[in-house]
């Protein structure tokens, strides 16, 4: 594994190769032309901010990353997945994981709390991507993911798989019968925060599904939405923006 990188400048997007021809990508709050509190580079649609400036900061992470295109999802906290071979353009349908075969097409998972699931099986040419906070790790979103991709032909022990930043496990305080809830499902995201009050960790939660799917290779981005200023954290601030984990294949 090269990486991960930190581009030069003021782009500042997080990069890295966890498998050969393909790519992974983190972006931040810096980079783009969105105004306070979105500053800067916020590509969440619906957020209110600035269409323009939205659409705006879209385009400079595809040109940034030198992909012919990014496909952003409505993301609706479901475990719905589809494969795409293009972007969905002004309305896209509600989804929460897509995958594609197609070089230079970057699959975006926007969040600001919720982790970033971008997976990978270099051998089939498959790479996917989905968003998993709280409901969708709940409802199993990742594990939606490996089985679409395995429809298609990929094979859980041969992918590899990012989790992207999100609220820690010690940070991500819950009412005690949420946890109970959650737990109940993905026994792993059983936490409790720094200050010994309920908590989930869903980088745990996700981690233990993608491993049940079959998956050896799974990574973490591990940096904590809360506790960094550099991403944008829908609990620390509101409103806020969205940032993008992104995988695409070359
Ligand atoms: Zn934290």
């Amino acid at each position: 594994m090269a990486g991960p990188l930190r581009t030069e400048g003021p782009s500042r997007i997080e990069g890295m190769q966890p498998a050969p021809g393909v790519h992974v990508a983190i972006t931040d709050r810096h980079g783009g032309v969105s105004a306070p509190p979105y500053g800067s580079r916020n590509l969440g649609g619906l957020v209110g901010d600035d269409p323009a400036a939205v659409r705006a900061n879209r385009e400079g992470v595809a040109a940034e990353l030198g992909v012919r295109g990014v496909v952003f999802m409505r993301q609706v906290h479901s475990a719905d997945v589809a494969y795409v071979s293009e972007p969905f353009g002004d309305d896209p349908p509600p989804l929460d994981g897509v995958f594609t075969s197609e070089p230079g097409l970057a699959l975006a998972s926007l969040g600001a709390d919720c982790p970033a699931v971008l997976v990978a099986d270099p051998v089939a040419r498959l790479v996917g991507a989905a968003h998993s906070g709280r409901p969708g790790t709940e409802a199993g979103i990742a594990t939606a993911l490996v089985e679409a991709m395995a429809g298609k032909g990929a094979q859980p022990y041969r992918m590899v798989a990012l989790i992207g930043p999100g609220a820690c496990g010690r940070c991500y305080e819950v009412p005690a019968d949420l946890r109970e809830r959650v737990a109940a499902k993905v026994p792993e995201t059983w936490s409790t925060t720094s200050w010994q009050t309920p908590a989930l960790d869903l980088r745990a939660g996700i981690e233990a599904q993608l491993r049940a799917a079959g998956l050896n290779d799974v990574r973490h981005d591990a940096r904590c939405t809360i506790e960094s200023d550099e991403l944008y954290s829908h609990r620390r601030q509101q409103p806020g923006g969205r940032f993008a984990g992104l995988i695409w294949l070359t």
